[in-house]
């Protein structure tokens, strides 16, 4: 695969779905501690300017001198900017201040080549992961197109409830465009069930649905709906750590393994 020279053993994904509230954040931390737990070097950037990866992984964005804004719109070198944290995972953290990155980001040529430059530099200067996961905000903005551009593959996070079908052409649509314009390699890796219910025969249906009309693979096994999820955060700590035998985490250890087999390392 030839434009991946620099960093071939990184496999960056994109977890992307403009909805909110799909579990884009819950699952690239969840997902990043699993693979850590796995023995994979794993790197999550927030960019999402809310920065709930960023809080829930322990981290108050208004401590924070610098941030993924800095790194995006300043030249600010990624080894600065990024943090371990508690999971295991290291986290590139976002504070308020990148949604005016989105406005700066607007008037720059080469925006959509921006955070790919960042995986090629930190790649070419040793700082090496296995995995990049890339949070993106819930929209379809220059961040997102920027996550997609410097991605392997893309996650869609899906709540599987008969209207969440609406956005999935758009995005797609999106995956299209980056593709043809900006990075031709770019695969959807599936749909995650998330916020699944599994007692309804409904979600299921829905599933099906989805996945048939858009051609897309589903990401095993689905992530069940449980109050577990939302006490996590509070925490800063992803669930497999607050929770770490729950049915929640389990999911998301098996997920990360498929995306391991998938990625081949
Ligand atoms: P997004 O990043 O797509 O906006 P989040 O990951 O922030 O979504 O999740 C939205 C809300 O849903 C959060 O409050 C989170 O704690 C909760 N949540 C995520 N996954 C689950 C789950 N499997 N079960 C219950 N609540 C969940
Ligand atoms: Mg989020």
């Amino acid at each position: 695969n030839s434009r991946r020279s620099p960093d071939a053993d990184t496999t960056v994904l994109a977890v992307a779905n403009q909805k909110g509230g799909v579990a884009k954040t819950t699952s690239v931390a969840s997902v990043g501690a699993a693979l850590a737990e796995q023995g994979q070097k794993v790197l999550l950037v927030d960019l999402d300017p809310q920065a709930c990866l960023t809080f829930s992984l322990g981290i108050d964005p208004e401590d924070l001198e610098l941030s993924v804004h800095h790194v995006l719109t300043k030249g600010t070198e990624a080894g600065e900017v990024i943090l371990e944290t508690d999971d295991g995972v290291d986290l590139m953290p976002a504070t308020i201040e990148l949604a005016r990155a989105e406005a700066d980001l607007l008037t720059r040529t080469g925006r959509e080549q921006v955070l790919r430059a960042v995986v090629d530099d930190m790649a070419a200067k040793g700082l090496r992961y296995d995995w990049i996961l890339l949070d993106c905000p819930p929209s379809l903005g220059v961040l997102t197109v920027a996550a997609l551009t410097a991605a392997e593959g893309v996650l869609i996070p899906l709540q599987c409830e008969t209207l969440s079908h609406r956005g999935v052409g758009q995005l797609l649509d999106t995956v299209h465009d980056v593709r043809r314009f900006t990075n031709r390699d770019l695969e959807v890796w599936g749909v995650l069930p998330t916020l699944y219910d599994g007692r309804t025969n409904h979600a299921r249906t829905v599933l099906e649905t989805i996945s048939e009309t858009y051609d897309l693979d589903v990401i095993e096994p689905p992530i069940p709906k449980t109050i577990k999820f939302a006490e996590a955060p509070a925490a800063g700590r992803s669930i497999l750590a607050t929770s770490r035998s729950s049915k929640g985490a389990q999911a998301y250890r098996e997920v990360a393994g498929n995306l391991l087999a998938r990625s081949g390392r």
